[in-house]
């Protein structure tokens, strides 16, 4: 099977963009007409979004807050320290018996991989989920050099025969309904058209419980690294990463270098903070800590256990304090689900393996601002990225930062008309209510008494291109305020 980034339609027609384009208004104009697709995103961005509150809240209460702040500060400190505990663990894997191997980039990385699969006489890999490989590219290169490779994420499955690109961090699938899974299984594994989930399931499983048996090389990627031990750890839901890392012979897995944390007591706290941020779980249902390969007195195991660090511009943004913070993403993908903007775009519009806010700001990092120069430009800045981060990552800010590094211009005259009209009126309080008694009124008269308008006149007619305008309430909160018998400045 081979393995494109080209994504599709619910219906499964290839969706294709102009080539070099990496302007995320054009792509997510095409995902807007998919009236399916922008159904079914919602529908499980909500559902996500909502279980999280709820576990958060029932776990931690009124502290939530507090406990993402100690879990923020965790992942700084360890970033602010990476050397140390990157050294740390490398030193403690390797007396555990681990091969540890450094990846510059993702030429390397793969090369890697290749070479150690190619030194097994290896035939077939099965590889579980890893945002890191997608990144890198692996499958492809595996493929190329004769190495048959099966993801084994359901998910990650349905994608690789589908011929599809993953669209969400957690849920890659979530931009597929099961018309699309049920198309599929038909045309790749001549099953029969169900579209029972539990039917889809059982084919699935079927086909890849032959191929672990058979598999010469796993390959995983890794949640996190115990510095403290020099252990892997991975979490998954479905049971396959157990698999992938312990039938075949030799396990390889390939890590990014910000995945290490101090020690058991901050990894507690991390896992529960991850599997609730991301699928509203207490704990995801398989968390395994491997430290090494298999030892005389154990049962099962791979003989061999290699583990690959990725930098590929990961010291790069570690140099830049504006910016070092993304790296103490979990990618437990609250985020995405958080973001207005994500729900309508959907993943594909961001063209890369990160999507939705993180996305948006670590893409041009890893890949340059110069390449993806709109991507910061994919946020309303609402703060709602922010709010749901479990490691308080100040997604807002960045995007900011970003954003600011783009303009180097000195914008039109009109733009900068309008802009110092805006810091004149949001400096001065008089000029303030003025300009609001005016827009309220001015707005009014344009929609007629409706709360919303549809489509603007003039240079607003941006804005109400791809949504409406709200308007403002009637009367501002600081009359309501006044009125019900509030101090007034
Ligand atoms: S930035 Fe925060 S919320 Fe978004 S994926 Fe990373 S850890 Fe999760």
């Amino acid at each position: 099977m081979n393995r494109s980034s080209t994504p599709t339609s619910v219906d499964g027609e290839p969706i294709l963009f102009p080539r070099g384009t990496h302007d995320i208004r054009s792509r997510a104009a095409v995902f807007l007409r998919d009236e399916t697709l922008q159904g079914a995103v919602r529908e499980a961005t909500t559902l996500k979004d909502q279980a999280r509150r709820d576990v958060l809240k029932e776990a931690f209460g009124e502290d939530v807050d507090q406990i993402r702040s100690i879990a923020g500060e965790i992942k700084r400190h360890t970033i602010d320290h990476l050397d140390y505990y990157i050294e740390t663990w490398i030193d403690r894997a390797e007396a555990a018996g681990t091969r540890v191997h450094l990846a510059i980039d993702h030429e390397e990385a793969n090369r890697i991989v290749v070479e150690i699969a190619r030194e097994k006489n290896a035939k077939l890999c099965v590889k579980s989920k890893s945002m890191v490989t997608e990144e890198t590219r692996l499958v492809p290169q595996l493929e190329a050099a004769g190495i048959e490779t099966v993801e084994t994420d359901l998910g990650e499955f349905i994608i690789q025969i589908d011929d599809d690109a993953p669209s969400h961090i957690v849920m890659p699938m979530i931009h597929k309904d099961r018309k699309s899974v049920a198309r599929a299984f038909v045309r790749e594994l001549g099953a029969e058209y169900t579209e029972e989930p539990e039917q889809l399931t059982r084919i699935a499983r079927e086909h890849l419980r032959e191929k672990y048996r058979r598999a010469d090389v796993g390959i995983s990627g890794g949640n996190f690294l115990v510095a403290e031990s020099g252990s892997l750890v991975l979490c998954t839901n479905e049971g396959n990463g157990r698999f992938c890392t312990s039938a075949p012979p030799t396990h390889i897995a390939v890590v990014g270098i910000e995945k290490v944390v101090p020690g058991f007591k901050d990894l507690w706290l991390l896992l529960h903070l991850l599997a609730r941020s991301a699928t509203g779980q207490p704990l995801t249902c398989y968390s395994q800590i491997l430290t090494g390969p298999r030892r005389q007195e154990d049962q099962d195991g791979p003989t061999e256990m290699h583990v690959v660090l990725v930098d590929a511009g990961r010291t790069r943004i570690l140099a830049d304090p504006e910016f070092r913070e993304s790296l103490g993403c979990i990618r437990c993908g609250a985020c995405l689900n958080a973001c207005p903007v994500y729900r309508k775009a959907t993943g594909h519009a961001y063209g890369s393996v990160y999507s939705g806010p993180i996305g948006a700001v670590i893409t041009p990092l890893l890949q340059g601002l110069d390449k993806n120069p709109t991507l910061p430009e994919a946020s309303s800045l609402c703060g709602a990225c922010f709010e749901a981060c479990p490691v308080n990552i100040d997604l807002p800010r960045m995007l900011v930062a970003l954003r600011r590094k783009t303009r180097k211009r000195r914008g039109t005259l009109g733009e900068r008309i309008g802009l110092w009209w805006l810091r004149r009126v949001f400096s001065s309080v008089l000029f303030y209510r003025v300009a609001a008694s005016i827009q309220r009124f001015a707005l009014s008269c344009l929609t007629g008494g409706s709360d919303r308008l549809r489509a603007a006149p003039g240079p607003l007619s941006g804005w109400t291109r791809d949504r409406d305008l709200i308007l403002p309430a009637r009367r501002s909160f600081r009359k309501r305020w006044h009125d019900r018998g509030g101090a007034s400045r």
